[in-house]
């Protein structure tokens, strides 16, 4: 060969390898942004229940002590927002740990419907009446291996916001079937809805798509979620009809999560 295709090939090969560089430099600027991103959103919104937790804990050291009325209402206010703040933080344990790629998984044989009529008679509860909260139980069995406690979570979380996002005197219906290979819990309600380019962002980290009802939400149920269905190998998908109502499906891979 003449050394001067050896130094072409040379330069196309160096080229090349600058290219790829550059390209892998760039992945990790974008993972670094998304990071940077998350600290910021987390300390945001650990910052909001511990100011109040401040504000009043200063309430208490100036004048809760000899009025027992506001003293009462600042401790009352102070456990509710620790309450809060360790919801949180342990939500965003989750969430950071699933960046890690890979949320640990218990799976074991479970019924499906029997977790959601659980989920249903705590979200029952919960709702204390202001809407009605129904399981239509499956003809047969829906059983899989998954992880209980994870599925449960998944379920609750759908459940609450199904609940939350409904106003007073409407229906919140719950179902599970094995279709296709796939295991699914089936969430509607006959709430507001989601407006239709809100929908494929309401499983974004601490995404709300409406700040001024999702009063006390931390934005992130839906992406933990996700994040649950997902280790499964299985999903969750929204649909939506404003003014009508919103359907959550999560579904299973029948086989476990492999
Ligand atoms: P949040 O803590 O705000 O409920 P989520 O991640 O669970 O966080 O939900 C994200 C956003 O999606 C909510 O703020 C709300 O705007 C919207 N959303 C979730 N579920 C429903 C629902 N069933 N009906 C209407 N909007 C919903």
């Amino acid at each position: 060969a003449r050394p001067g295709d050896e130094l072409g090939r040379l330069t196309t090969t160096i080229n090349d390898l600058l290219a790829r560089l550059e390209a892998s430099f760039a992945r990790r600027e974008e993972a670094l942004a998304r990071q940077r991103r998350f600290a910021a959103d987390a300390s945001h919104e650990l910052r909001t229940p511990l100011t109040s937790i401040a504000g009043y804990a200063r309430m208490l050291k100036s004048w809760g002590l000899e009025n027992r009325e506001a003293g009462r209402e600042g401790v009352e206010a102070i456990l509710e927002e620790s309450e809060r703040m360790r919801v949180l933080v342990e939500d965003l344990l989750v969430v950071a740990r699933g960046d890690e790629g890979g949320m640990p998984l218990e799976p074991a044989p479970n019924d499906l419907g029997a977790l959601a009529a659980e989920a249903v008679g705590a979200a029952r509860a919960a709702a204390g009446g202001k809407v009605v909260v129904q399981y239509v139980p499956p003809k047969e069995p829906v059983g899989a291996v998954f992880d209980g406690a994870r599925i449960r979570r998944a379920a609750d979380i759908l459940l609450d916001n199904a609940v939350k996002y409904t106003p007073e005197g409407g229906v919140v219906t719950v179902g599970v079937a094995r279709e296709g290979g796939l295991l699914r819990l089936r969430v509607s309600d006959t709430g507001a809805g989601i407006p239709k380019e809100d929908l494929p962002r309401v499983f974004e980290r601490f995404y709300r798509a409406d700040p001024a009802r999702s009063e006390g939400g931390t934005g992130l149920g839906l992406s933990i979620a996700r994040q649950i269905a997902r280790a499964h190998g299985g999903e969750v998908e929204a649909a939506s009809r404003p003014g009508k109502g919103s359907t959550f499906v999560l579904s299973l891979p029948e086989n476990g999560p492999g």
